[in-house]
């Protein structure tokens, strides 16, 4: 049996029916609000009938239909960890991601450490939290108080037990009152988000007039290209799927003003340092972006890998 078949049958023992979870039709496209689609395709990286489109005007691929929040929200509760561990073979869970956590905490403080040293901030909001252990380590380096948000009740235990606040739940939905936080982090998290848009506006009320975002995204062309497969690029997990220029397009139009872009170590995510700025609500990514994205996507589609 190939490693191939393999990996299909340790998925398809977890017995997860995509196609019964709740769906959500997408209207308009979350970062432009058009509603003209290119379908891209028809099958995600696990298999399951996951269909990506890109918006025609702005070029944001997206799932379409794509989970509601209550089918994410099982997805996350027992779901998710096991679908990753099955794909890749090994097992991938709150516990085991800790180390690979701690060394991204350290590399991606590496890249805050000229904004926040000495800049005299308290309070730091990560959303997407996970176990808490990015939090914990950019709290401890920076001296700031940390505040953690996840909707998986597994990950936000192991947070809670290293004595970091902790809230269950989406950061839009979470009643954190007149609260504003200094710094926000968004690791590893936006392309799981199910509304984007809402997200990051909710982020720029809560952030102080001097805070700093990080946010950082897996860059859609570098993970179709390393594969040269765009459906080895789609995963359910993701309900979106940012280039650079979608990325600075939402924050442009966000109020953010980017301070700083960083490709990663591993090639395929790129984080983004910014702070409160103009908002640009109308920030498009610049013309020719979306042709030269789906003529790239149909060279992949098409020609031998090289
Ligand atoms: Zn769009």
């Amino acid at each position: 049996m190939s490693t191939t078949e393999e990996r299909w049958e340790r998925i398809e023992a977890l017995g997860f029916d995509y196609a019964a979870q709740e769906w959500m039709l997408v209207e308009r496209c979350n970062l432009c609000g058009a509603s003209a689609f290119t379908v891209l395709t028809h099958r995600d990286r696990y298999g399951f009938p996951a269909t990506a489109s890109a918006c025609d005007r702005c070029g944001l691929v997206f799932l379409d239909p794509v989970m509601t929040a209550t089918s994410y929200s099982r997805f996350y509760n027992g779901t998710y960890r096991p679908l990753v561990s099955a794909y890749h073979g090994r097992l991938i869970d709150a516990r085991t991601i800790q180390g690979e956590q701690r060394e991204y905490a350290a590399d991606r403080g590496d890249l805050l450490a000229r904004y926040l040293d000495g800049g005299g901030y308290r309070t730091m909001l990560d959303i997407g939290g996970s176990t808490g252990i990015v939090a914990s380590a950019l709290a401890e380096r920076f001296g700031l108080k940390a505040t953690v948000i996840d909707p998986a009740p597994l990950e936000a235990a192991e947070a809670q037990a290293l004595g970091i606040e902790t809230i269950e739940g989406l950061v839009e939905e979470s009643d954190l009152g007149q609260r504003r936080f200094d710094v926000v982090i968004i690791c590893q998290t936006v392309d799981h988000l199910l509304d984007v848009a809402g997200t990051l506006r909710r982020v720029r009320e809560l952030l102080t007039d001097r805070g700093i975002l990080f946010i950082d995204i897996v860059d859609f062309r570098a993970a179709y290209l390393r594969n040269w497969s765009v459906e080895e690029a789609v995963k359910i997990d993701h309900p979106y799927y940012f280039t650079e220029s979608t990325m600075i397009a939402y924050l442009r139009r966000s109020g953010f003003e980017v301070l700083r872009t960083d490709y990663a170590p591993d090639h395929l995510h790129v984080s983004y340092v910014a702070r409160p700025g103009a908002a640009a609500p109308d920030a498009l990514p610049p013309p020719g972006d979306v042709r030269d994205l789906l003529r790239e996507i149909r060279f992949v589609q098409n020609a031998p890998r090289p």
